[in-house]
């Protein structure tokens, strides 16, 4: 991976430039003690399954707590962390507090609770990264079918042997693998044939117009049914309205995640769906 990303490259040097540019330097300064001070915070969102209606997985997603500027979002801190190397350590730091916390909820209340974490490209390049999730599995004791890794086109891109050898490694760790904000990167679709992918995530962009754009109606009707040709499962993202949800339980479509259902939740909010939800009790009696 090139460590100089030309990010800026395109954009006119103004003043406004400068001073997004002290913003972004502040910022990747205190990225460097977030992790220590613990000023990270993962939330939960529920992915609701088609046939049940119920929630049988979540996605962990990354929160700083930053102590001048607030909560920061995970756009604005993510790519900062992908160029300083910091994704590596935070990621992992991620993956160990979603894989323990799920094997909480696991115990108390959803046996088949499953646990969706991103994984950036940096993270993926990772020679060792299969060690690091063994190790991080069996310090939570989460079975690796459990776990599943959102991984983004890009990645696909690189068809290299590099990547072919990794995802069969994943693949024989018995993990998951869901290709996250699917249609939106420049990729062909041949790596769907290549890699083992399990899970197809319908970014929200398609989501967005699904029932005022015909043409997307039909992008995404064919997407679901080209999955499950090819023995895939697929999630809709970013789910806002009921017309939405209609229109992709109609094509069915096997999840559901979205602010129609629930923002992404603290640990905490999360366990008071759960217990609301009944999902303890409902489960001892089936
Ligand atoms: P993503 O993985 O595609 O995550 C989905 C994003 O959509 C989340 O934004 C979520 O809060 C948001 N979302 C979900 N449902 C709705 C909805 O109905 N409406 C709208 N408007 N938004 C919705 P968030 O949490 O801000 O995360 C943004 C991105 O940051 C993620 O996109 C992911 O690429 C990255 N990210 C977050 N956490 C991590 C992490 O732990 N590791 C890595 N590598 N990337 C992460
Ligand atoms: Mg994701
Ligand atoms: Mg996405
Ligand atoms: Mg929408």
């Amino acid at each position: 991976f090139s460590k100089k990303k030309e990010v800026n490259s395109y954009q006119f040097y103004t003043s406004k430039m400068n001073a997004y540019l002290s913003k972004q330097i502040a910022l990747d300064n205190s990225l460097h003690h977030a992790l220590e001070r613990e000023e990270f915070q993962v939330y939960y969102q529920p992915q609701v399954d088609l046939r049940t209606g119920k929630i049988v997985g979540a996605e962990a997603l990354l929160r700083w707590q930053h102590p001048e500027q607030g909560l920061v979002s995970p756009v604005k801190f993510i790519p900062i962390a992908e160029e300083n190397g910091l994704i590596v350590p935070i990621g992992e730091w991620i993956l160990m507090a979603a894989c323990r916390q799920t094997k909480i909820w696991q115990t108390n209340c959803l046996p088949n609770l499953r646990i969706s974490v991103n994984l950036s490209a940096r993270q993926f390049g990772q020679h060792n990264l299969s060690q690091r999730l063994v190790h991080i599995l069996e310090e939570t004791g989460l079975e690796p079918k459990y776990l599943e890794l959102e991984l983004t086109e890009s990645i696909f891109i690189k068809n290299t042997e590099a990547t072919t050898r990794m995802l069969n490694e994943l693949q024989t760790l018995g993990v998951e693998i869901a290709i996250d904000d699917f249609g939106t990167g420049y990729s062909s679709l041949s790596y769907l044939k290549q890699f083992p992918v399990d899970t197809i995530k319908i970014d929200k962009c398609f989501v967005d117009s699904v029932v005022t754009d015909s043409k997307t109606a039909k992008i995404v009707t064919a997407i679901i049914q080209m999955a499950h040709d090819l023995n895939m499962k697929t999630i809709a993202e970013g789910v806002e309205t009921k017309a939405e949800f209609s229109f992709l339980r109609q094509r069915q479509c096997d999840e559901f995640q979205g602010y129609f259902f629930s923002r992404p939740l603290t640990a905490t909010e999360f366990e008071q769906l759960l217990n609301r939800e009944n999902y303890c009790k409902s489960y001892i009696r089936e």
